[in-house]
This record gives structure tokens, C-alpha cells and sequence, in this order.
């Protein structure tokens, strides 16, 4: 079962150290391991082309970490107040390499509102080679 209330409260938190200079669009993402591992990210930008988005910095920390099994993800963002933020196209396609179609990937946004959409509603034909 997903504690949403604790994904929640993690991207809260690490929303809060998006480093955004350029966009000010914080972004933060708490990503839940099979086991129950919890793996944050935030949006990190720069000045050239080369920004990376919160759900990738969660993904790759959880597999530095040698975590490959994910069951869900929760995804934050908005400059001021939380507006509907769903992954980038590079994100989704990125994510399918890890998760089947079902995983769940959750929206929390506004006043305590959330969504939730599988990875295949959001990326219908992901690349495969
Ligand atoms: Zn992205």
C-alpha cells in the first residue's frame, strides 16, 4: 500500500531545494521503491541546456543506491502555489525504461488535490529498440 501522506510531505520537502534561478518552476518528486525505500529529487537547472528534472534525479538515486524495483511515483510543482505537473516526454520515456506500464504516477497539485495516471496513459508507445 502507498503512503501518499509521506510521498507527499517528501517532495514537499525536497521541492524546497529546486534550484531554479532560470524558471523558478520547483519541482519535486518522491519516488517509492518496492521495498519501501523512499528516493526524493528536485529540479536542478543551468544556465546552458542541460536542466534535469526532479523524477530523473529520484530514478538515478535510487539506482546509484541499486534499487531497480519502483512502485510508485509522486510528482509536485508550480512556482508559488502547486499547479498539475505531470513528468516531461523526456521523463516518461526515461521512466519506461524501469517500470511496466501499470506503475502509477501521481499528481498532487492545488488545494490537496491529486491524480493519478499509469505510466501508459502518459506515454502510450514509449521507444523501444
Ligand atoms: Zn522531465
Amino acid at each position: 500500500m502507498v503512503d501518499l501522506d509521506k510521498l507527499i510531505k517528501v517532495a514537499k520537502d525536497v521541492r524546497e531545494r529546486a534550484y531554479v534561478p532560470y524558471s523558478g518552476f520547483k519541482v519535486g518528486c518522491a519516488l517509492l521503491t518496492k521495498n519501501g525505500k523512499i528516493f526524493s529529487g528536485c529540479n536542478v537547472e543551468n544556465h546552458g541546456i542541460m536542466a534535469i528534472c526532479a523524477e530523473r534525479v529520484a530514478f538515478c538515486k535510487a539506482i546509484s543506491e541499486g534499487e531497480k524495483d519502483f512502485e510508485a511515483l509522486l510528482v509536485i510543482g508550480g512556482k508559488d502555489d502547486l499547479i498539475y505537473t505531470t513528468p516531461c516526454g523526456y521523463c516518461r520515456q526515461f521512466i519506461s525504461e524501469f517500470c511496466q506500464k501499470d506503475f502509477p504516477i501521481y499528481m498532487y497539485y492545488g488545494d490537496n488535490k491529486l491524480d493519478k495516471k499509469t505510466l501508459e496513459e502518459l506515454l502510450p508507445d514509449n521507444f523501444n529498440l
